[in-house]
C-alpha cells in the first residue's frame, strides 16, 4: 500500500563540485543599478550582443580572474545597425547564452529590452570624432555613434571598474578607449586577444551565416594577414606593398569579395602611404555572399 514519503525514501546527492548558481538577470537600468549598489567592490563588465562563442567566453574568463564581480550584458543594439543591415536576423539564443554564462560563473547578466534602452523620445547620443571616420565608420555610417552611445549607457547602468573588449573589433576598441578618456569615465578598458577557430577563422556570431563552401574558404583571411605579418617581420614597411600582398592572396579565393584592406597608423587609424614609421594595424573586411567578415593583425 502507498505511504506518505519519508526522508528514507530519498537518496540525497550532494554534487561535487557543487552546482553553480545561476547569475542574477537584470532587465532594466534601474534594476541593474540597484544590483550594483548592493554589490560593492571591483566589477568587470563584458558587453556583448549575445549568441556567445569562445571569443566572448574568453573575455568573461579574464574578467572573472581580475574582478570580484562579473557582469555580462547581452543587447542587440538597434542604433548600431544600418537600415539595410542584419539587425532583424542577427542570431539570438538567450537560453544557451545564460547556461554558458552560468558555467563561466558570471554574477549577473544585464539583459535590457530595446524599449528600456531607447524610450520614446530618445534623442541623446555621444559621438567620437576622427577615429570613427575611416574603415567601419566609412562603410557603416552611424555605426559608431550607436556603439558609443550604448556602451556609455551600459557603463552608467553597471558601474564597472574594468570593461573587456576584443581586439577583433580593433577600431571599436580604439573608439571606446577614446570616449573613456575624453569623458573621464574612469573605466579601465581591457583589450583581449582575438580567439580563432582551429583553422584560423576569427570567431564571430555571424559565422553561422556562412554556407559550408564559404566557411571552408573563410580561413583565407587569416592566411593573408599572416603572410603580411611575415613580410613585416622580414622588414617590409611599405604600406602599399603590404596591402597588395593581402589583396592578391584573397583575390585567389573566388567566393571572397574584398570590401577594404587597410594599413593604418595603429593609434589614430589614419591610412598609411609610403613606409610605416611605427606600429600599424592591418585590417580588412571581406564579404562572403551577404556576410561581412572582419579581421586584423597588429604589426609592431
Ligand atoms: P559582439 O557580441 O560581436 O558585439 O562582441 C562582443 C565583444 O566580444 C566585443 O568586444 C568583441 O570584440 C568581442 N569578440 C567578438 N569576437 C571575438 C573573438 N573572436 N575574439 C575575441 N573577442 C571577440
Amino acid at each position: 500500500m502507498a505511504h506518505a514519503p519519508t526522508d528514507s525514501d530519498y537518496i540525497v546527492i550532494t554534487p561535487d563540485p557543487p552546482l553553480k548558481p545561476a547569475p542574477a538577470i537584470l532587465t532594466t537600468p534601474t534594476a541593474m543599478r540597484r544590483w550594483r549598489a548592493a554589490h560593492p567592490g571591483p566589477l568587470g563588465l563584458v558587453p556583448t550582443m549575445g549568441y556567445l562563442h569562445e571569443g566572448h567566453i574568453d573575455l568573461v574568463h579574464r574578467a572573472r580572474r581580475e574582478n570580484m564581480h562579473v557582469v555580462v550584458s547581452i543587447f542587440v543594439n538597434p542604433t548600431q545597425f544600418g537600415p539595410n543591415e542584419d539587425f532583424e536576423k542577427y542570431p539570438r539564443d538567450e537560453v544557451r547564452d545564460l547556461n554558458l554564462l552560468r558555467d563561466a560563473e558570471v554574477d549577473a547578466v544585464y539583459l535590457p529590452s530595446a524599449a528600456e534602452m531607447y524610450p520614446r523620445g530618445f534623442q541623446t547620443y555621444v559621438s567620437v570624432e576622427d577615429v570613427t571616420q575611416p574603415l567601419e565608420g566609412a562603410s557603416r555610417p552611424g555605426h559608431f555613434r550607436g556603439v558609443t552611445t550604448v556602451v556609455l549607457k551600459l557603463f552608467n547602468a553597471t558601474g564597472p571598474d574594468r570593461a573587456y573588449f576584443g581586439k577583433k573589433d580593433a577600431q571599436q576598441l580604439r573608439v571606446i578607449q577614446r570616449m573613456t578618456r575624453d569623458l573621464d569615465l574612469g573605466v579601465e578598458i581591457v583589450p583581449c586577444e582575438i580567439v580563432r577557430e582551429p583553422d584560423g577563422l576569427a570567431m564571430s556570431s555571424r559565422n553561422v551565416y556562412l554556407t559550408p563552401a564559404q566557411r571552408a574558404a573563410a580561413p583565407v583571411l587569416k592566411q593573408a594577414l599572416e603572410h603580411a605579418r611575415n613580410l613585416w617581420n622580414s622588414g617590409v614597411r611599405d604600406a602599399e606593398t603590404l596591402r597588395r600582398a593581402v589583396r592578391s592572396q584573397i583575390e585567389g579565393e573566388p567566393l571572397a569579395e574584398i570590401e577594404y584592406i587597410s594599413l593604418a597608423e595603429d593609434a589614430t587609424l589614419r591610412e598609411l602611404d609610403g613606409p610605416a614609421a611605427g606600429a600599424a594595424l592591418l585590417s580588412l573586411v571581406v564579404r562572403f555572399g551577404h556576410t561581412r567578415l572582419l579581421d586584423n593583425v597588429e604589426l609592431r
